[in-house]
């Protein structure tokens, strides 16, 4: 299971609520996965994940609620950090700032400080800025409007090395969704190059990635010696019942056998749920470095 994960493009939605980020989830998964509407509270109340297949590649996305616009902020964004790097985990190749189109805010500024507090100036290398509502705008004022935005947004563009796109999310036409999601992982492939091919791994990311290898093989010798037990008692069962016969228990081990394999696809799942606690421990140390921006 570990190797299918090493294929995978990771990459993580962050900004603040209402930018569209579930919708953009949708939109590189190709079908409504996530929950995504107007609300007056953050409709993504928890870091969630989905991928696909895409052109031989797996496209995973991680979703990120808004990390600024609750009032238990603190604790909050503890908890949604550490979901979020035990779902990226070994590392996401990008870090995507979703932002609607002319509506650059400190919110979006405090993400970003946010996240060089916790994961060091190194996570900037892997950033991207993603529009939404692009539809508003055609392509030529689109270039324009980007380049013509407000300095800070500007010189945050440039500290991502220019990298941006722009999402119409509400497009139903499929060859324009396809070109949309193109031009993202053409993007992400491009700053890949740029980073030796590499994802974004840090100190946290190591640890939380031995961690969940770790909790994995327990898990497995659990599940395999849990395997073995339960056949012996159906092969038990059956020699003293004398009475079933050899299909039925062939039936039984079989069914065992599919239990066993469900538990051995979910085992990355079940580790991240383990060993959440750890995890959370170790992210506040870091957010407490970061204590300047709770502040409003
Ligand atoms: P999130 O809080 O960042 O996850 O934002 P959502 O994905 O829930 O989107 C908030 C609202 O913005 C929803 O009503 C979306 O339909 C809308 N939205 C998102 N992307 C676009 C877009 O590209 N164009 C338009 N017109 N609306 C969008
Ligand atoms: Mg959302």
């Amino acid at each position: 299971m570990a190797d299918a994960q090493d294929d995978a493009l990771r990459i993580v939605l962050v900004g603040k609520t209402g930018s569209g980020k579930s919708a953009t989830a949708n939109t590189i998964l190709g079908k409504k996965v996530f929950e995504s509407k107007i609300a007056a509270e953050a409709v993504t109340k928890t870091c969630q994940t989905a991928s696909r297949k895409w052109k031989g590649r797996d496209l995973l996305v991680v979703d990120t609620p808004g990390l600024f616009d609750t009032k238990d902020s603190l604790n909050t964004m503890r908890q949604e950090i550490s979901r979020c790097v035990l779902l990226s985990c070994p590392g996401p190749h990008a870090i995507v700032l979703v932002i609607q189109l002319g509506r650059y805010t400190e919110e979006e500024q405090k993400t970003v400080e946010l996240i060089k507090a916790v994961f060091g100036e190194a996570a900037m290398k892997h950033m991207l800025i993603l529009f939404t509502r692009k539809e508003l705008l055609d392509d030529q004022r689109l270039s324009h409007n980007v380049e013509d935005v407000d300095v800070k947004l500007r010189s945050l563009i440039r500290e991502f090395g220019d990298r941006w796109c722009a999402f119409n999310n509400r497009s139903t036409d499929q060859a324009e969704n396809e070109a949309q999601v193109q031009e993202l992982v053409e993007l992400v492939d491009k700053m890949m190059q740029d980073n030796k091919g590499t994802y974004f791994t840090d100190k946290i990311y190591k640890d939380t990635e031995v961690e969940l290898r770790k909790r994995e093989e327990v898990l497995k010798k659990i599940y395999a010696d849990e395997l073995e037990i339960e056949i012996l008692k159906v092969e038990m069962e059956c020699e003293q019942a004398c009475k079933e016969s050899i299909q039925e228990k062939e039936r039984k081990i079989q069914l065992l056998n599919m239990e066993y394999e469900k538990k051995l696809r979910n085992v990355r799942e079940e580790a991240q749920n383990n060993i959440f606690s750890q995890i959370f421990d170790g992210i506040m140390k870091l957010l407490l470095k970061a204590f300047h921006l709770f502040k409003n």
